[in-house]
């Protein structure tokens, strides 16, 4: 049985490794928004290396290009629908201001959904110390 901690839900959110679930991919929680650049090299649990390959998450920057999108979208419908249309200057001031503030998030968790997605890398429960 996977415990709480470890199961994919939790893994992706706390940005743990993808092959031991436990050490973390960051230095520094999100929130540490001037520290959002610092990435992990290797898994501080079972030394996993993040980057595959050189430039390996370039790829990233395609997801966290769909997820600003989807963020304008939902943006754009809470504005039209909920707050009742305002002027355009409204959306576009939206948009750009959530688009800097949730910069951080998106580049995490761009390399996050990334390395689970496409990095094929497997859980190996065994690496995992918590119980
Ligand atoms: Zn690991």
């Amino acid at each position: 049985m996977e415990t709480k901690h470890n199961s994919l839900g939790m893994a992706m959110a706390h940005a743990k490794c993808p092959r031991c679930r436990q050490g973390d991919m960051f230095q520094y929680k999100w929130w540490q928004v001037t520290k959002f650049l610092k990435f992990n090299k290797e898994c501080s649990a079972c030394n996993f290396r993040f980057e595959r390959e050189p430039g390996f998450f370039d790829g990233a920057m395609y997801v966290s290009y769909a997820m600003s999108v989807a963020m304008t979208l939902t943006s754009w419908f809470v504005l039209y629908f909920i707050v009742g249309d305002p002027p355009f200057k409204v959306y576009i001031i939206t948009i750009i201001i959530l688009n800097i503030v949730l910069l951080p998030f998106l580049f995490r968790y761009s390399r996050v959904i990334f390395i689970y997605a496409f990095g094929g890398i497997k859980y190996e429960k065994q690496l995992n110390k918590e119980k």
